[in-house]
């Protein structure tokens, strides 16, 4: 777990999908009767890393809320959507649900 590439933060920003936070204030030292406090900054990205877990894609029926298997590729779901629809004709609507790997680290 380190710093991603910058290679890894210029994707992200082309994408425009990174986030920048300052949360978690610590306590770092008691030098005086007052704490001292320091403010961390925290990055928040998606997870490009070649051991990241992969995105995935599973569809459900809005209608009865039953859900594709998760598949790494969306031709499966969209299957299986088809084929819910023949054994369902009246199930019109569905959501995509996809899961993408994130990650959170802290900046030094
Ligand atoms: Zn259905």
């Amino acid at each position: 777990m380190g710093r991603p590439s910058r290679r890894a933060l210029q994707a992200l920003s082309v994408r425009g999908v990174e986030l920048q936070g300052v949360g978690c204030q610590q306590a770092v030292g008691t030098v005086s009767p007052r704490a001292v406090l320091r403010y961390k900054q925290w990055v928040l990205e998606p997870d490009v890393e070649p051991d990241s877990e992969p995105v995935t894609y599973a569809m459900q029926c809005a209608v009865d809320e039953e859900t594709s298997p998760a598949s790494e590729d969306w031709v499966a779901p969209q299957d299986w959507v088809l084929e819910h629809c023949g054994k369902h004709p009246s199930h019109h609507t569905y959501r995509e649900i996809i899961t993408r790997p994130w990650r959170a680290w802290r900046r030094t």
